[in-house]
């Protein structure tokens, strides 16, 4: 029984996640530190000790956001091919430590060939990245590239590890705080809600893991942390 014209028609649209990344990418990291109490950053560590990436690796982040997961990897492959390659030089060659630190001094060499490509659909969230980058001193083997983790712009087996973190779902089961807290810190409640959304359709943590071999993976494991509010699965492909 519809009432008399003239109607009003009015349409709610979901904001997209273009959307939402845009708005919240100068707030990002603040947000990030204030929703999960600073626990990201040991879950990135852990990611990380868990990959244990060797000189040379190439790493393709997808949906890497601010380079949290890059940095890391940065960070990682550096400190283990210097130290391995200055005890090397120390006991074989007979140098000094000074005489090693010079020979350190390009970025480049420091990394042992290893590189990493940032991937994310949002150019406002790269554009925080690589202003991060620049402040925290990150140049060498580092790439932003925008691009759509669906339709990834790379040719095959270009990478050794493919990482996606938070860029399936979301973090922590405190589906009713969240909002506020994009509220109150990012005046945006619409972005936050529908982070939430996207927690609540997430599948189980088994359920994912199925889902990771049903796409041709093997020797699919996860890790459940902090009570389970997040897992860090892993799978080959051989
Ligand atoms: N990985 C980063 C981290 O752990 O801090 C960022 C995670 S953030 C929650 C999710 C990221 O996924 C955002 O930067 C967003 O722009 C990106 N994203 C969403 N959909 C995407 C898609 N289809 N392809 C690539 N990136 C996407």
């Amino acid at each position: 029984l519809l009432p008399q014209p003239p109607y009003t028609i009015v349409c709610v649209s979901p904001m997209s996640v273009y959307q939402v990344f845009e708005s919240v990418a100068k707030k990002y990291d603040v947000m990030n530190d204030m929703m999960s109490l600073g626990i990201h950053r040991v879950w990135k560590d852990l990611l990380l000790w868990k990959m244990r990436p060797l000189p040379g690796t190439q790493l393709l982040d997808v949906a890497g956001g601010t380079g949290d997961i890059a940095f890391r990897f940065l960070n990682y492959v550096q400190s283990q091919h210097q130290s391995k390659q200055k005890r090397q030089l120390r006991a074989q060659q007979n140098l000094s430590w000074e005489e090693i630190a010079k020979k350190y001094q390009n970025e480049e060499d420091s990394l042992g060939g290893s590189r990493v490509v940032v991937c994310d659909i949002n150019k406002e969230m790269l554009k925080v990245g690589k202003q991060k980058a620049l402040a925290q001193g990150y140049r060498a083997g580092l790439a932003w590239v925008l691009g759509d983790a669906e339709e990834l712009p790379f040719d095959d087996d270009k990478f050794d590890i493919y990482t996606i973190a938070f860029g399936i779902r979301n973090v922590t089961h405190i589906d009713q705080v969240i909002p506020v807290l994009g509220e109150v810190i990012a005046g945006d409640w619409k972005s936050y809600q529908y982070l939430v959304e996207s927690i609540r359709r997430f599948p189980s943590q088994e359920e994912f893991k199925e889902m990771i071999e049903d796409a041709g993976f093997h020797k699919v494991t996860y890790e459940s942390l902090t009570s389970g509010i997040v897992a860090i699965h892993s799978g080959f492909k051989l």
